[in-house]
């Protein structure tokens, strides 16, 4: 794994040992002096992670760390506190000031690494996710939540496992006085696995000894389980008990708590976690209704002009079978809308959409081509079959009055015209199949409107359909 790395530390000596442990394993280091030099750097070389001195003049480790957490632009790259203070005080301080983890001066190497590549998998994780959220933002799809700040979700769903009851319950009361969740406890393996296949869990909490299992198995049996993949996973562990860190964080735990348990640094791991899991699980709905978004068309959430071509791309490079395709045009629109107002227009083209919906077959997409103007794509469909599919299409929608949702009003009838041409053999275009069927579709508006043509095998025919 590569990634880039701060280190910041007002004692040039500490940033060389630093530098030289990370560079020997590939890292690539950036490092600064003070708070300020700290800011710059991390604005300027996107790091991927920060390891920051606590005791430094004129701005401290503290400060700079919520002021790094403060900015929108910076707040997800993961800080841990490097310091020669190693009470539960100065670490619920650093995670108050959103520090994501304390190392003790000099670091334990097992434990700086392990943490490193942690912190750094998550960190990829999330720039993946925005990035994908940027493109679509470029694409000007939607106005999602974006890089907007993480934050907690309502009711955060928290398991802890632990074979000892009343470990476990002492876990259950912090939380549950301390942060917005709803805590169940299991005590074997098991219960855990079954309640996590049963409803998602935000944070499991899981002790390393659970009777007759091996508590690390069970984060990487967790991390594995299409329910839990996104969960967040505090291993508890004893004191001093680096390689047994070391290993659940390699197996996919997020963080560790060391016994005996300090409650306000169990409350502040915990909201951290949370934290990330509800800013991913947000970045994800985000990238769902985006996709969702870049193919359907607003109005009647039929599928969209882009998507529909690249559908009928796909298709015409299929050169085994026939590909047809009917373009709708309703006739007399801007005389609908004229007549009873944009809002019944919309109203119109709804309802149009749902008939379509309902009148072609599963293998056909319907798509919103323009204002009025449909597309029906019909793969492995010769032009015999396509006709009937379109005249059946043309006499749905004109077959009842279509009546305004809230029953107000009522357009008497309402018809379409439409051209339908088909492709067969290789090299079909989009471009060329569509002007066929385009041309057939002006050629019907020109003989009169609600009815069907289709265009003949060269360029210019028009078939009449009985
Ligand atoms: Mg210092």
């Amino acid at each position: 794994m590569s990634a880039r790395i701060l280190v910041v530390d007002d004692v040039p000596a500490n940033v060389k040992i630093l530098e030289a442990k990370l560079k020997a394993s590939y890292f690539t280091v950036l490092s600064a002096t003070n708070g300020y030099e700290a800011l710059e750097a991390a604005a300027s070389g996107s790091p991927d992670l920060i390891l920051l001195d606590i005791m430094m003049p004129e701005m401290d480790g503290f400060e700079c760390c919520r002021r790094l957490k403060a900015d929108p632009a910076l707040a997800h790259i993961p800080v841990v506190m490097v310091t020669a203070l190693d009470h539960a005080e100065a670490r619920v301080r650093g995670l108050e000031a959103g520090a994501d983890d304390f190392l003790t001066k000099p670091p334990n190497d097992l434990a700086l690494f392990a943490r490193v590549r942690s912190l750094v998998r998550v960190k990829m994780m999330i720039d993946e996710l925005r990035a994908r959220d940027d493109t679509f933002r470029d694409m000007d799809a939607h106005s999602g939540s974006g890089s907007a700040m993480p934050e907690l979700a309502p009711k955060g769903r928290v398991m802890v496992v632990d074979s000892l009851a009343s470990r476990a319950k002492m876990i259950e009361r912090v939380l549950t006085e301390q942060l917005p969740v709803e805590v169940t406890t299991a005590s074997t393996r098991e219960q855990a696995l079954d309640a996590a296949a049963k409803s998602e869990i935000d944070l499991f909490i899981v002790s390393n000894r659970i009777e007759n299992y091996d508590g690390l198995r069970l984060c990487s049996e967790l991390r594995a389980h299409p329910n839990a993949r996104h969960s967040a996973l505090v291993v508890v562990v004893e004191d001093g008990a680096f390689e047994t860190i070391a290993s659940a964080l390699d197996l996919g735990a997020n963080d560790y708590l060391m016994r005996p348990i300090d409650e306000n640094e169990l409350a502040a791991r915990a909201r951290t976690q949370l934290l990330r899991k509800n800013y991913a699980d947000c970045l994800r709905a985000d990238l769902d209704s985006s996709v969702k978004m870049a193919v359907t068309d607003g109005l009647t959430g039929l599928y969209n002009r882009r998507y529909a071509e690249q559908h009928l791309t796909r298709q015409l490079q299929n050169t085994t079978t026939p590909t047809s395709v009917a373009l709708l045009d309703l006739d007399h629109f801007k005389l609908i809308n004229d007549t009873y107002g944009h809002p019944v227009g919309d109203d119109v083209l709804r309802q149009v959409a749902d008939r379509m919906r309902e009148g072609v077959r599963s293998v056909d997409l319907v798509s919103r081509y323009g204002g009025e103007e449909f597309l029906v794509v019909m793969p492995g469909t010769d032009a015999d079959e396509a006709v009937q599919v379109a005249e059946r299409l043309r006499q749905t929608i004109s077959s009842a009055p279509i009546v305004r949702l809230d029953g107000s009003e009522s357009i008497p009838r309402v018809t379409a015209s439409l051209g339908v041409a088909t492709h067969t053999g290789p090299d079909g275009s989009v471009t060329e199949i569509i002007e066929r069927a385009d041309r057939a579709l002006y050629q019907a508006k020109h003989d009169g409107r609600n009815q069907v043509l289709q265009a003949g095998n060269t360029p210019t025919e028009i078939v009449e359909v009985a």
